[in-house]
């Protein structure tokens, strides 16, 4: 199988290009993205020769292609380049592992020249869930989820595509901050929202998880990716990352998928579906585990996740508003601009300034983005 990256030089794009090297026979690696670590990128150019890779600034591209000019590979930048990246002629699957709503345009690009989409880029879903699903159906495409949560409702669904579900029960480590008051998180660092209990992840997913922010953008990717209503999503949080989601069915029989947290599993299920494949690492030692515990989510200080159901239930660009402040915020955050718990009041800000647009198209999401940043430069900067 041929496949093109976006964003491979992050958490899961390295994590991609694991799988690939163990299954070199089966997968060949077309195209790679990266924002500007061009370090890396060339190593991963010299190990997977692909024939494209693409990096953000102009400037990056033309010190990438001094450092590969022995090779036979053809640099791009910009838009532009992810645009190249993401609809290259023979790959049949793109990983969009690309963080943040930037991954808008390449993923429905990719969509239109017929790709299936292994996404973790889960801001594209939320933000255009309702462009990019019946996209996907009018092209005939799958869109594979790379997110652990909705891998393991995927794999919970498995056979049972005819039974109706009854509830999705998404699980949450409940991050590192899980337990605190609102009054303990006031003053809490960049480094200790960066200390991750269970998974080692970006940066942004990292905070993301911290503010439970993260839950509530998997509650609206949940939402798109498996066709269920808000009411029928509950967020469980389950600390030890055991139980990686979980699915009820209307004779209450609730199917889930567990394993250790390694995000190789659900990156390497999306791409061999239906298939599984070995997959080197540990393996659950109930005797030794002996619990998995499990308690309700705290929304109430976790601002995130509540606000996440509401925007949700609104719908039309409110998400959109939502991700891109977040994404705003998050930025400040991890710069040391502004304090934790500011990240919510950013959010509340721009969510109560906007004005609903109800069936947004992708131009319209780009406006409210470019609106959300330019009301957060004029308030916050
Ligand atoms: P990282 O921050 O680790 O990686 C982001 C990648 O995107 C890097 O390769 C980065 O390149 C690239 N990138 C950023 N901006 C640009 C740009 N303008 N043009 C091209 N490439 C760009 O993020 P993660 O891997 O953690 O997350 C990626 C996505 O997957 C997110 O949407 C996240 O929510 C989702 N996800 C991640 C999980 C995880 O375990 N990490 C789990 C589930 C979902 P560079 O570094 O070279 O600048
Ligand atoms: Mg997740």
């Amino acid at each position: 199988m041929k496949i093109a990256v976006l964003g491979s030089t992050g958490s899961i794009g390295t994590q991609t290009l694991e799988v690939a090297r163990s299954y070199s026979e089966d997968i060949t690696v077309v195209a790679l993205a990266a924002g500007s670590n061009i370090t890396l990128l060339e190593q991963q150019i010299r190990e997977f020769h692909p024939v494209l890779a693409a990096v953000w600034s102009e400037e990056k591209a033309q010190e990438l292609r001094l450092k590969v000019q022995d090779l036979d590979v053809k640099i791009v930048a910009g838009m532009d380049g992810l645009l190249e990246v993401a609809t290259i002629a023979d790959s049949e699957i793109l990983v969009t592992a690309i963080v943040g709503m930037i991954g808008i345009q390449p993923t429905i690009a990719a969509i239109q020249a017929g790709k299936n989409i292994a996404l973790a880029n889960k801001e594209t879903l939320v933000t255009a869930g309702h462009i990019i699903m019946p996209m996907a159906k009018e092209y005939n495409v799958a869109i594979l989820p790379v997110d652990s949560e909705h891998s393991a409702i995927f794999q919970s669904l498995n056979g049972e595509r005819h039974n109706h579900v009854s509830r999705i029960l998404l699980t949450a480590s409940g991050g590192p901050f899980r337990g605190r008051t609102r009054e303990e998180l006031k003053n809490v660092t960049v480094a200790d929202a960066l200390k991750h209990p269970n998974w080692s992840m970006g940066q942004k997913i990292t905070i993301d998880s911290a503010t439970l922010v993260n839950k509530g953008l998997e509650v609206m990717e949940a939402k798109w990716l498996f066709g269920v209503e808000y009411d029928n999503v509950e967020v469980v949080v389950q600390p030890q990352s055991i139980i990686h989601s979980m699915v009820e069915y209307e004779d209450g029989a609730v199917i889930a998928q567990l394993g250790t947290p390694d995000m190789k599993l659900p990156i390497q299920y999306a791409l061999f579906y239906p298939e599984r494949r070995y997959l080197e690492g540990e393996r659950l030692d109930f005797g030794m585990l002996q619990q998995i515990t499990f308690e309700k989510p705290d929304m109430d200080t976790f601002e995130g996740l509540k606000l996440a159901y509401q925007v949700g239930r609104e719908g039309g660009s409110m998400p959109t508003v939502f991700n891109a402040a977040n994404e705003y915020a998050v930025e400040r955050f991890l710069k040391g601009k502004i304090a934790f718990l500011e990240i919510y009041e950013m959010i509340r800000t721009c969510l109560d300034a906007h004005t609903k647009i109800v069936n947004p198209s992708v131009e319209e999401i780009l406006q409210t983005q470019q609106w959300v940043d330019e009301l957060i430069r004029s308030k916050y900067d």
